[in-house]
């Protein structure tokens, strides 16, 4: 089951489970989708995997399965992708 994180990796925008605009990599590091799309190009950071977009989960299926309240962010930041 996923973790919904609530943040960003690299900005630390809230990223709430109803949110459309959470990306993850397999392993669930997640960011928003501009730090995604423009500042990762799509590859995960710390893995080097794929980013697509989180699944939202059914509102009615969060009260027993809740999303993360844990916070995960990059304490160094997000550097842009070297061309
Ligand atoms: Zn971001
Ligand atoms: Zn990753």
């Amino acid at each position: 089951m996923l973790e919904l994180r609530p943040n960003c990796e690299c900005c630390d925008k809230d990223l709430p489970p109803e949110s459309r605009e959470a990306m993850i990599c397999t392993f669930e590091c997640t960011f928003c989708v501009e730090c995604a799309t423009d500042v990762l190009a799509g590859t995960c950071p710390n893995c080097g995997g794929e980013l697509v977009r989180r699944p939202v989960r059914p509102l009615g299926k969060l009260e027993k399965y809740p999303a993360s309240t844990k916070r995960v962010l990059k304490a160094e930041g997000c550097a842009p992708k070297a061309a």
